[in-house]
This record gives structure tokens, sequence and C-alpha cells, in this order.
């Protein structure tokens, strides 16, 4: 792999169908990798094992194939094209999670759910944010680890640094999170399962992604992300958050506002040429233009992240419709 190369990934959870703000965040993705002749990789993100279903993982990778969005690489295991799993790198985390602690860049935390809640009412009573003191950042790594020898249930959780959190984004320019907003994060929990930040994290780095973009409800994840970077010190990648999309009453778009699933545009007869112009559409402009229609090809030579807008983009069901009948 060439040290420049763009590498990106569409990590979604398979708790569900795929919707059109998903399916944008893949198009996206994809047209920046085959835009710069880079890769692009699926990840599935199933260690939610109560939500995560195959069902949705098979129709998911079946709507990604009909939007023409092959990925280019997975452990190989099932063949080149299954996608990574993060159920099948359970070890993985483990390993790291040994490394951190080993290296008091984690610690164990013995706090039970009641001394939890207790200290989150009482930083509600005082006004304060409700952030976990740390409380069990001050253990010895001796009385931690007898402790937990002793059958004590530990959740893991990260020291956060002393600075306040700050990135570049390639949409919304630099952000910053003051370090007292943000928790010593949890890790992995005391069921032993990896959270969501830490997982994600530690496979955007071993994968070498170059460019995260994904939805903008994960910002204030990203201080908690940039932190594991820190801690294994490992580089950043770049960091393109892509703007919610609406509904016609300006309301975060919803099941509320009908068919917004692939899976039913599929169904409707909308064509996959003009679904993913219109996606692509929604929240990127071509340069210098006001120009509507474009193949895959066209749009893969025109993409660029500087010109993805910051502001929501409003979903339009008839210009959809529209699209299709052109
Ligand atoms: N599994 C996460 C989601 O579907 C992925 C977020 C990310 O791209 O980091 O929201």
């Amino acid at each position: 792999m060439s040290a420049n190369q763009v590498r990106v990934r569409f990590a979604p959870s398979p708790t569900g169908l795929l919707h059109v703000g998903n399916a944008r965040t893949a198009l996206y993705n994809w047209l920046y990798a085959r835009h710069h002749g880079g890769q692009f990789l699926l990840r599935i993100e199933d260690t939610d094992l109560d939500r995560s279903e195959v069902r949705h993982e098979t129709q998911l990778m079946e709507d990604l194939r009909w939007m023409g969005l092959e990925w280019d690489e997975g452990p190989g295991v099932e063949g080149p094209h299954a996608p990574y799993r993060q159920s099948e790198r359970l070890g993985i985390y483990r390993e790291h999670t040994e490394r951190l602690l080993a290296e008091g860049k984690a610690y164990r935390c013995f706090c039970t759910q009641e001394d939890l809640e207790a200290e989150r009412a009482r930083a509600v009573a005082e006004h304060r944010p409700q952030v976990y003191s740390g409380r069990c950042r001050a253990l010895s790594a001796e009385t931690s680890a007898q402790r937990a020898a002793a059958g004590e249930p530990f959740a893991v959780r990260l020291r956060i640094p002393d600075h306040p959190l700050r990135f570049h984004d390639l949409v919304r320019g630099e952000v910053e999170f003051p370090q007292e907003t943000v928790s010593d994060p949890i890790l992995v929990r005391s069921s032993g399962m990896p959270v969501y930040n830490y997982v994600v994290t530690v496979d955007d780095a071993l994968m070498e992604i170059t460019h995260v973009i994904r939805g903008d409800d994960h910002i204030s994840n990203t201080p908690k992300q940039v932190a594991i970077y820190e801690a294994f010190g490992w580089p950043v990648p770049q960091f393109a958050h892509l703007s919610t999309i609406l509904g016609s009453d300006r309301e975060r778009l919803s099941k509320r506002h009908g068919a917004t699933s692939i899976a039913s545009f599929r169904e409707m007869g909308i064509l996959p040429e003009a679904l993913t112009n219109y996606l692509a559409l929604l929240g990127w402009g071509a340069e210098g233009g006001t120009r509507e229609t474009f193949t895959m090809p066209e749009l893969v030579e025109a993409f660029k992240l500087e010109r993805v807008t910051a502001s929501p983009a409003v979903f339009d069901f008839e210009k959809l419709h529209w699209m299709n009948r052109h």
C-alpha cells in the first residue's frame, strides 16, 4: 500500500434497513476512494449482539451492490468480498485493552451503576457537567489487579489527557471540546464487551483508514476517539462529518416522513443511477455549476470533499422521482 493512498470505510451497524442518510455516507466514501484511486472498505459494526441481525447485513450488502458501491477488501475468510465484521475481531480488541492497561493509559473502574447514578445526581444538583469523577483513576495498579483477580466486576476506562481535545474537520473546520466536558470514556463494559468509540478507533487505525467520512451525529464521539488515538500513539485520520438530512418539515429525516429505505426505493422502481445521482447532490455540488445530472463515472471525476456543505440537506421525494424519469 502506498503511503499516500486514500483508504476510507463505510461502517454500518446491521440493526435495520439501509436508509437515505447512511446510503449517502456510503456513496460519498466510495466516490472519494474512486476519485483518488484509493480503497473503500466495508466494516460491519455488529458488537451490539442484541440488535444486530444477519438478515440486515445481507440486505445492506445487496443494497450497496445494487447502488454500484462494491468494496475492495475484507479479511478474505469467505472469499475476497466478505466484509470485515467486528464480532470476529474481539480478540484483537482484547489484546489492545491489555496493552493500554499495562501502560497505564487505561484503568479498571469498579464503580457500580448505583455509584455512577449518585454521581450524576450530585452533578445535576450542583449544575456541573455530568462527567465521571474519575475516582477509580487513583487506584494503584496492585489494588486494581487484586480486585479484578478476586472476581469483582469492572469496566475499563481511558484516562482522558489533560488538554482540550480538538480535531480538524474537512467540512466544518476546527472543532474543540474543553477537557472538562469529556469524561474518561468507557472502552470495555463490565460484561466484557468493548464499546463503539473504542472498537471504531482500533479498527480505523489497524485498517489504516486515512479519512473518516460519516454522519455528524458522531461529532461528539470524535474527541473520545482522538484521545484513544493519542493513547496508542497512532496518527489521527482526517475527519469529515456530513450534515444531517431533514424532511420537508425541516425535522430530522425519519420513518415519519414516509419511505426512506433503499429497499423501498428499489420496490418502487427507482433506478440505481437515479438514486446515486440524487444522493450525491444531497449536500454536495460540482464546481461552478448548477448541473443536476451525472453518471457514476462523472460523479467519480467531479467529487471533492471541499464541495460538501455543512448546512443540512432536505430530502425531496418528488425530486428523486423526477430524476428517475430523466
Ligand atoms: N456503526 C456506526 C454507525 O452506523 C459507525 C459510525 C462511524 O462511521 O464511525 O453509526
